[in-house]
């Protein structure tokens, strides 16, 4: 037998006992005549002592070739311990081994198996196996692991099913680039991997399953940042006969239940907010409202001419931050305009105005606008003594965009995003369709199966190009802590009117045809009304854990590069397998 026990469960309760513990060697003191062992598995840690007074010259002498990591064998009693750790489950209590065995020597770890390390992501993601064995990352790992089991329970008993859909696939367009397999089979043919399961799940209310799930992996190739990884996971999810109204009811009260079985938090009513206001207010159609500071606008009205950069732009707007007119040099908001300068900003400049503690007022704009004036934006941004207006100007929602940006920094450097608060909320009403200059094409702001509201149908059907800029979309996203956690949308379940979107989207009939003719087809033989979204399965872990980054609630991700470090994948195929599948470019001799 291996073990009697686990390493993190024995107690002073067992006193005397006789055990049998398996486990890591996590690190040992050596005080020449005793030896302290930490022995770890997923449970804990618990400490053996080796005592050469008590137990054999051999015993010890094995002992002292243990080294990190190495995986034991250890038979003994429980003895209570000369010093407890009290931070410690297993503190009081320590092992006098009588017996050892090592099941498996190791190498020396090129990284410390402790809760805080310092060593870059190369070395963590290519030795996986040995970071995993890190207490935090197992601990992402069990929460995900609740998290899903939690999700299906809620779900079934809500009479969901879950049903898997296919991975080799046809496109489904999500706004990414498709990973594409090539067929053997199929000479010069490609299947897509999903983007999400979007079709299928359509087609499955159109086969009348009525209420769908599934925990599901997607495959996106697009560019990577901290919250995104070429392929996760989502909890997708679909539903026939309902309203919008439903769909955010039903997976509001799924978000509930997981934050008080996961997390024991009860989350307020989720508030709504449509596009236009999150945008306005916010910059940001997914705002962070754990804190106020919202966005106020300087009208003509409040900017007599004179001060040129405010004269010529589309919008002056800003933030007032509490508080923070003593705690800003004239050093301090130069490097503050320099951090909004950075090319990922954008930003031109910056203006301030602070209300000073004695009621004096000091701005960069002080030549061009006298007190009074200054004072009407003070009262207009309901500035009190000691807070300081920080305001931008420019291009409508461009600016908009930085002074997010702005909110952002502003909400950590005052600590105002407590990540063991939690704020939720849905915002509503997107845009149907987003004018991109550039192509000058329509594209779906959310994906092309998305219903415009109830009322602007007929103007979606029938009105000019003008019109289709200002449709709005039944189309929602779940917002919590600034995170978007999930979205989706009542689908069109009509064949003209979906025929009609392709057409706006840039699709020829023959294009639409040829990539989505099957969900047209099937919206031919009575598709019902439906709906449904997804939740990003991995940020909701990281946000309900308080933490940014997705990868440490992926056992295997990917870096920055898209590259499995572990398994080096991506990695070049053998010249049969290309020539097989019809790969092979013949490069002309010489090259
Ligand atoms: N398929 C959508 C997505 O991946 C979600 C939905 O509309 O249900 O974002």
């Amino acid at each position: 037998m291996y073990r009697t026990h686990n390493c993190g469960e024995l107690r002073m309760e067992h006193l005397g006992t006789e055990v049998v513990l398996s486990g890591w060697v996590q690190g040992s003191r050596d005080l020449g005549f005793m030896m302290y062992t930490d022995l770890r598995d997923r449970y804990g840690l618990t400490q053996l002592l080796f005592n050469e007074q008590i137990t054999d010259k051999d015993l010890f002498e094995q002992a002292r070739t243990l080294g990190r990591e190495f995986v034991i064998r250890v038979e003994g009693t429980v003895i209570e311990r000369q010093s407890k750790n009290p931070n410690m489950p297993t503190g009081d209590i320590e092992i006098q081994v009588s017996k050892l065995e090592i099941l498996n020597a190791s190498k020396v770890p090129p990284m410390l198996i402790e809760d805080e390390i310092d060593e870059g992501d190369d070395i963590r993601m290519k030795y996986r196996y040995l970071d995993l064995r890190r207490k935090p990352v197992q601990q992402n790992l069990f929460f995900r692991s609740k998290l899903a089991i939690a999700t299906r329970a809620y779900l079934a008993d809500q009479d969901f099913i879950e049903v898997e859909t296919p991975v080799l696939i046809k496109s489904t367009p999500e706004g990414a680039r498709d990973f594409v397999v090539p067929s053997r089979m199929n000479k010069g043919q490609f299947y897509a991997l999903p983007q999400s399961p979007q079709t299928f799940k359509q087609i499955l209310m159109v086969a009348g399953f009525d209420k769908y799930f599934q925990i599901v992996k997607c495959f996106r190739d697009e560019d990577l940042r901290a919250d995104r990884q070429p392929e996760f996971t989502q909890i997708d999810c679909e539903m026939s006969f309902v309203t919008q109204e439903q769909v955010l009811e039903t997976f509001e009260g799924l978000t509930r239940h997981l934050f008080k079985k996961l997390k024991n938090v009860d989350l307020p009513k989720f508030p709504r907010m449509t596009y236009d206001e999150a945008m306005s207010k916010y910059g940001s159609d997914k705002p962070d409202i754990r804190f106020g500071m919202e966005f106020v606008e300087l009208g003509k009205e409040e900017l007599p001419e004179g001060f040129v950069v405010f004269d010529n732009a589309e919008l002056v707007v800003g933030i007032c931050a509490e508080g923070q007119a003593a705690e800003y040099s004239n050093k301090d908001i130069k490097k503050l305009t320099e951090w909004m300068q950075r090319p990922q900003i954008g930003a031109k400049g910056l203006v301030y105005v602070k209300y000073n503690a004695d009621g004096s007022v000091k701005s960069s704009v002080g030549k061009f606008y006298n007190d009074e004036v200054l004072k009407g934006w003070l009262e207009k941004f309901g500035a009190k003594p000691g807070d300081m207006l920080l305001i931008l100007s420019g291009e409508e929602e461009k600016t908009r965009k930085q002074l997010n940006e702005l909110r952002l920094e502003m909400g950590n450097r005052m600590g105002l995003r407590n990540p063991e608060e939690f704020k939720p909320l849905w915002v509503v009403d997107f845009p149907l369709l987003e004018w991109d200059e550039e192509s000058e094409r329509f594209h779906a702001m959310h994906h092309p199966f998305t219903s415009p509201k109830a009322h602007d149908v007929e103007r979606m059907l029938n009105g000019d190009h003008e019109t289709m800029k200002a449709l709005r979309a039944d189309a929602y996203d779940m917002v919590i802590n600034g995170v978007e956690i999930g979205g989706g949308s009542i689908r069109i379940h009509d064949r003209e009117l979906q025929s009609r979107n392709f057409d706006l989207l840039g699709f020829t009939k023959e294009e639409a045809q040829a990539q989505f003719g099957f969900l047209l087809g099937a919206f031919e033989y009575g598709a019902p009304p439906h709906g449904g979204l997804a939740f990003g399965f991995d940020r909701l872990c990281a946000v309900m854990c308080g933490q940014n980054s997705i990868r440490d609630f992926i056992a295997f991700p990917k870096n920055n590069q898209g590259r499995d470090m572990m398994i080096e994948a991506p990695s070049p195929i053998h010249d049969e397998q290309l020539e097989e599948l019809c790969l092979k470019i013949n490069l002309p001799e010489g090259d």
